[in-house]
Formats: C-alpha cells, sequence, structure tokens
C-alpha cells in the first residue's frame, strides 16, 4: 500500500472539491482570456515521463492534471474561438456533462441503466420537435456528427442491400454493385470517411457541382440519377462548412421521391437553421429525408463528445446496428430501448444527461434565441467586412459562418492566397482569437464560424480588428512581435 489510500470513499469528493475549486476562477476568466495562453508556465511536455510505478494519489494527480491543463488547454469553449465549427457549452450542458461523469452509467443498454435510456428517449423525441422532424423517426446519440453520419448511411446500406435482396448485417458486400452515391460539391470529408468506413469507398461519391463553389448542379444530378440502374443514395448538405451553404432539401427529396432514392442530409451545424423563422427556409424538406445527421457540441453547446441522427423507419436502426446474437444481451422493446442495437457503439457514456440540461433550461425559446443571436453576429462581421477597404467577403453570410479574405488594395492578385494563408496562422499564433483558412471557389480564405453561446459583438469586432492589424503589419514587412 502506498501512502495514497488509493480507494478510499472520501477522496472522490475530495478530487471532485479540487476541480470545482478552479473552475469558478477559469470560468470567469474565460470572456477576457486569450484562446491559448503564449507563455502559460507548465507545457505539454509535464504530461510525458515513464509510466510511474507508484502512483502520487488521487489528490496530487489531481492537482497536478489541473496545472497542466489549465495552462496548456485551447480555451475554446471561450467565446473567440472561431475556428472549425465549435460550439461552447452552456452552464447546464456544462453541470450536466459533470452528473454523467459522477453517475457513471453504462449508456448502451436499458438493464444497465434505466435512467440513461429514458433520457436519451425523451431527449431524441424533444430534439425532433425541436428541428420539425416527424415524431415517428428512430434515433440514437453518437459521439459526433462523422458517426450520425455513418449511422444514417449505415441504414442507408441496409436499405439498398436489402432492395437487392442481400442482408448486408448478416452476408456482408459479396454479390453487391457498388452504392450509388450522388451529391453536390458540398459535401463534407466525414461523410466521405463514413463511405470509407462502411466499405462503400471515400471516392465513389459522384459529385455534381454547378461550379468551384460546389453548388449543386441539380439537373446534372437528376441526369445521373435517372440513369443509375437500382436504388441509390442522395447526400444534402445541410450548412457548409466555408460558407454555411445548403444542399436544396426540397428538390432532392423530389427527386428522391421520384427515383425511389434514399435521401441523407448531413446538418452537422446546419439543422439549427430550423430553430428560428429568420433562417428556416433553408432547410425546407428536411422533414423528407430518410436520415438527417447533426451535431450536438457545435451549435447545441453541449461538451464534447455528442452527435445525433434520426432515420424515417426506425427499424433499419436496428437492422444496421441490431441482432448481436449473443445471449446475454436481449434486444429491448420500445420502452426498453438497448440504445447499443441502434448505433456503431456498444458500450457508451449516458450522452443524453447534458443534453436534457440544456433543453430543460432554456427551452425551444432559449436555443432560439441563441441561434438567432449568432445569425445576427455573423451579419454584424459580414457588414464589417463590407466595410472594410481591405477585406473582401467572398460568400452571402446567411448562416454562421462568413468567409472572406484580407485584400489590401494595390497588391497583386497572385500573393492573395499566401497572404491570406499566413496571417491566418499569425491570428493563432497571437492567440487573442482563433480563426483558420480554407480554400474556398480556388482562393485562400478566412471562414470564421460562430456557434458559442459566449459570443458577443465585441468578439467579432475583435476579430476583425485583429485580421486587419496582423495583415497589415504582414504586407508592410513586419516581423510577428
Ligand atoms: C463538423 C462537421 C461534421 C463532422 O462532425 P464531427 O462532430 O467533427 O464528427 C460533418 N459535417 C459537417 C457539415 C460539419 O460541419
Amino acid at each position: 500500500m502506498t501512502s495514497d489510500p488509493l480507494w478510499t470513499q472520501h477522496l472522490a469528493a475530495d478530487a471532485l472539491d479540487l476541480v470545482h475549486e478552479r473552475a469558478r476562477p477559469y470560468l470567469d476568466a474565460l470572456p477576457d482570456r486569450p484562446v491559448r495562453d503564449v507563455d502559460g508556465k507548465p507545457t505539454l511536455d509535464d504530461l510525458g515521463g515513464d509510466l510511474p510505478e507508484a502512483g502520487t494519489g488521487a489528490l496530487d494527480a489531481v492537482a497536478e492534471l489541473l496545472r497542466i491543463g489549465l495552462a496548456t488547454a485551447t480555451h475554446s469553449t471561450g467565446p473567440r474561438f472561431f475556428h472549425f465549427v465549435v460550439g461552447g457549452s452552456t452552464p447546464a450542458a456544462m453541470a450536466g456533462d459533470w452528473v454523467t461523469s459522477l453517475l457513471d452509467q453504462a449508456g448502451g443498454l436499458w438493464t444497465a441503466s434505466p435512467l440513461a435510456s429514458t433520457a436519451e428517449t425523451v431527449v431524441l423525441r424533444w430534439l425532433k420537435d425541436l428541428f420539425g422532424l416527424p415524431s415517428g423517426h428512430g434515433g440514437v446519440l453518437t459521439p459526433s456528427a462523422t458517426l450520425a453520419n455513418l449511422t444514417g448511411l449505415a441504414a442507408a446500406r441496409w436499405w439498398w442491400a436489402d432492395r437487392h435482396g442481400v442482408d448486408i448485417t448478416a452476408t456482408g458486400f459479396a454479390g453487391l454493385p457498388p452504392m450509388p452515391v450522388l451529391s453536390s460539391g458540398l459535401v463534407h470529408p466525414s461523410v466521405r470517411k463514413a463511405l470509407q468506413i462502411l466499405g462503400c469507398g471515400r471516392d465513389t461519391v459522384r459529385v455534381h457541382a454547378a461550379d468551384g463553389t460546389g453548388r449543386l448542379d441539380l439537373d446534372a444530378l437528376a441526369e445521373t440519377l435517372a440513369a443509375v440502374d437500382g436504388p441509390a443514395v442522395l447526400l444534402a448538405s445541410a450548412g457548409d462548412v466555408n460558407t454555411g451553404a445548403f444542399d436544396p432539401i426540397d428538390d432532392l427529396a423530389d427527386l428522391a421521391d421520384r427515383h425511389g432514392a434514399w435521401l441523407h442530409v448531413d446538418g452537422a451545424f446546419g439543422l439549427f437553421a430550423a430553430l428560428s423563422p429568420v433562417s428556416a427556409h433553408l432547410t425546407r424538406g428536411i422533414e423528407r429525408a430518410h436520415s438527417v445527421a447533426a451535431d450536438g457540441h457545435k451549435w447545441l453547446n453541449v461538451p464534447y463528445d455528442c452527435g445525433f441522427v434520426f432515420v424515417r423507419d426506425p427499424d433499419l436502426l436496428t437492422r444496421a446496428f441490431g441482432s448481436w446474437g449473443a445471449a446475454y444481451l436481449r434486444s429491448g422493446d420500445d420502452d426498453h430501448i438497448d440504445y447499443n442495437t441502434r448505433g456503431p457503439e456498444s458500450s457508451r457514456r449516458a450522452r443524453a444527461l447534458p443534453i436534457w440540461a440544456t433543453l430543460r433550461a432554456y427551452g425551444r425559446d432559449g436555443h432560439r434565441e441563441m441561434v438567432e443571436r449568432h445569425l445576427r453576429l455573423a451579419r454584424h462581421l459580414a457588414d464589417r467586412v463590407d466595410g472594410a477597404p481591405d477585406l473582401e467577403l467572398l460568400a452571402p453570410a446567411q448562416l454562421c459562418v462568413v468567409c472572406f479574405r484580407y485584400r489590401p488594395p494595390g497588391l497583386p492578385a497572385d500573393r492573395l492566397d499566401d497572404l491570406n494563408a499566413r496571417l491566418a496562422t499569425e491570428v493563432v499564433a497571437d492567440g487573442r482569437v482563433y480563426l483558420g483558412s480554407t480554400v474556398y471557389d480556388g482562393v485562400t480564405a478566412l471562414r470564421p464560424a460562430i456557434v458559442n453561446w459566449r459570443t458577443t459583438e465585441a468578439d467579432v469586432d475583435l476579430l476583425v480588428d485583429i485580421v486587419r492589424e496582423t495583415g497589415a503589419r504582414i504586407t508592410s514587412g513586419g516581423a510577428h512581435p
């Protein structure tokens, strides 16, 4: 026995007290601190070293983790992380997540945790209501939109193989042709990754883009679909990461109806457009899709990790993921759902609890208000870009992403890509705000996304100021201080 009474009951509460003590000052400081401390005292190297032979004890270990973690973490849960599409964590969701860890439920099986299973059923129902999806849809929580896409497409794949007379769950792909998958140019890499994992092949997606922005060429897609022999899968993007652009979901649903195709929608963050009358037109037709995937850790502002998917025919989820055939795993019924038969995970955390907490705390109104605040902030950012002589808006800002670039008058066009890539790197190195570059319609662009409940107009203004200041410094030849 070491000096640490390792298995003493009260130590868990003492260790939690340590975390709790640090939480308030950390959260209080978030609005004003840099996204990353450029010269925090401990470094990531402090995490390293050999596996300890004798442990240091719970309190020391947690204190050390806090010391290193608080100094070296990316403070992306704060208001000025505009890179990728990274949500924050509402107060209720963050505390709900602590409750999840406290209770440590095995959330895959009803018998292991009726609480986790019931909460999942309830939040899936609430989420369908929130987005205006039919109440009969089946659903499951996933760790991410990537796995939500995978889950929806696994249901599609089961349906498609069944149309060919094959039970793909039982016998796999043998004897089947490639699964036809059609999309616009907005298809997200995670959808390709899902197809790759499902054995359908990442590069089998037939892209129909009208131009360099990836916008759907509907006529071309309709033509391809008409020529496909047998059932096909159509992909719709609800919210492109570069610009927030949407495919015309209703038109794709018409085509799916006409040709008996499956329509899968990737609405990782864009599904939340359905929450506001200002943006709901973008998601028109989504209720007609066969599967809809989205993220919780983006615009819902629950902590990592959280995604969810809905499928029109709930049976298809169990067909794709159930039937394990293990004697000790018996399948539940609709009142006693084993969620490990509806998605790719077996053992899983009670991911529903933070969602339950945030929807209970703020309701439909609160989440709509958050989305609308972000829509206003994105328009404000676009207006500031439009009003600045050295910035150029590259796409309309219709959602929460604003795609633009730094373009000082007089600079040759062939220098702009390098300049904007370097600008993004230097802004990240500066640490006060975070953003990244992308390639949009052939040019290097910046594309901040606003989905964090903490973000204010002052944060957005600071972003614009820092971009312009950094751009001016680079073009005047000034070095990074
Ligand atoms: C973020 C995102 C994904 C992937 O989500 P993860 O949670 O990172 O797996 C898929 N599609 C779109 C449009 C996204 O923005």
